[in-house]
């Protein structure tokens, strides 16, 4: 055994416990719905991201039990022997659920983005990227070893300058990537402007609908669609993992873009596709997404009073336009200080903490279902009232 490697793990360990970002794995039960079971206690589930509820739905269940008899696996890479019919028709299903030309399914979402960047980017690019974009977006950025020019969250002033920058300097193949609703904030990106700049700029955009696939749009396409503007996007990607309730995830755009990748993606090309029962269940909450006009409604309206009964409290909910209402509590320790102390009182609300947020906006990331009982609901606002005045005499500090 390496003793030089062992001293320098134990090093690495002990400096996150004295910053506060170490962690550890939780056991829980009932992970699917509104209310789940952790360390024996009944705690209001505040921390999925199955928005919808699918995750626990009987037909998505049903569905990847009736595709399991098939097979346990896919036996191989989709180029090889994986390539399933219910994953062709699925990928039919989702070029014209976005209304694209093309869509392909992908392993999960962060394959898909660290593949799609690395393949479609190299050293010759250029990629603009949000600062708060997901670390999946920037693992495939460095991958591509693109020049990259990371603009200050949302503001259009930073990216347009970096894009006139590349202009002049003759860079001729630029690429914006954006998050349309941001993980840990819950605020969307002005997608309307980036399609302008895009534009002018003569640029490619992709965005990553991870949060808003299924919560946003007629017909749950992401919030892209709900502005109008899937035409005017090169290539949209997002994950079955969250408002779907299942996993993988997919990438829709023009045919060209998609047989490019399916050419020159290595995270496509090097990996099993996903089993039968995993495809079964996309397929079923496939199905609910798109008539799942009531979920998105009950879930939005949710959100909607969470948000803004934690508002008048005075908390700092970060822009927050979404499903997901964070509030800002500041350093590492406090942010799990007050964890625990939501816990101790029967609500699951997890911090986040550096490096998945900026040093010193550590913060309860709370997101909601459209299948949380009311009642629970406001019970967690008053909480939330009463744990304010604990956290302004420094309690938690
Ligand atoms: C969760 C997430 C991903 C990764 O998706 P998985 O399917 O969980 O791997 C990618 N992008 C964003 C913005 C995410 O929030």
């Amino acid at each position: 055994m390496s003793e030089v490697w062992q001293a320098h793990l134990e090093k690495e360990l002990a400096q996150l416990e004295r910053e506060g970002n170490f962690r550890s794995l939780h056991p829980v039960e009932e992970a699917q719905q509104p209310v789940l079971i952790r360390g024996g206690r009944r705690l209001v589930n505040l921390s999925s991201n199955n928005y919808l509820g699918l995750a626990g739905h009987p037909d998505v269940i049903q569905a990847a039990q009736t595709a399991a008899r098939r097979g346990a696996g896919s036996t191989a890479s989709r180029l090889i022997t994986g390539d399933d019919e219910a994953v062709e028709s699925l990928e039919r299903r989702l070029a014209d659920w976005k209304g694209t030309e093309a869509a392909m399914v992908f392993g999960s979402g962060y394959m898909a983005n660290v593949g799609i960047l690395s393949a479609l980017l190299g050293r010759e690019d250029m990629v603009f990227s949000d600062w708060l974009n997901h670390a999946s977006i920037i693992d495939g950025i460095r991958l591509s070893r693109a020049a990259c020019h990371r603009y200050r969250h949302r503001d259009l002033d930073h990216l347009e300058a970096g894009l006139k920058r590349a202009v002049q300097q003759g860079k001729r193949r630029l690429l914006i990537v954006t998050d349309s609703v941001f993980s840990m904030d819950g605020d969307t990106a002005p997608l309307q402007d980036l399609v302008f700049l895009k534009e002018k700029y003569g640029a490619a955009l992709m965005v990553d609908e991870a949060h808003g696939s299924g919560v946003f749009g007629p017909r749950g396409e992401g919030l892209a669609a709900s502005l109008g503007l899937s035409d005017r996007i090169d290539l949209q990607m997002g994950t079955f993992s969250k408002a779907f309730g299942v996993y993988g995830a997919y990438a829709a755009g023009r045919e060209t873009w998609i047989r490019y990748l399916v050419n020159k993606c290595r995270s496509f090309i090097f990996t099993t596709a996903l089993p039968p029962a995993v495809i079964g269940s996309i397929h079923a909450a496939l199905d609910h997404v798109i008539r799942g006009t009531e979920l998105r409604q009950s879930l939005n309206e949710k959100a909607k009073r969470f948000r803004e009964g934690l508002q008048q409290q005075g908390w700092d909910t970060s822009g927050s336009e979404t499903q997901i209402v964070p509030i800002v509590i500041g350093g590492s320790r406090e942010a799990s200080a007050f964890s625990r102390y939501l816990e101790e009182r029967g609500i699951l609300g997890v911090a986040i903490r550096p490096p998945t947020v900026p040093e010193g906006t550590s913060r309860i990331r709370f997101s909601l279902m459209a299948t949380h009982r009311e009642e629970d609901l406001e019970q967690v606002i008053n909480l939330l009232k009463e744990a304010r005045i604990s956290w302004e005499v420094g309690r938690f500090a």
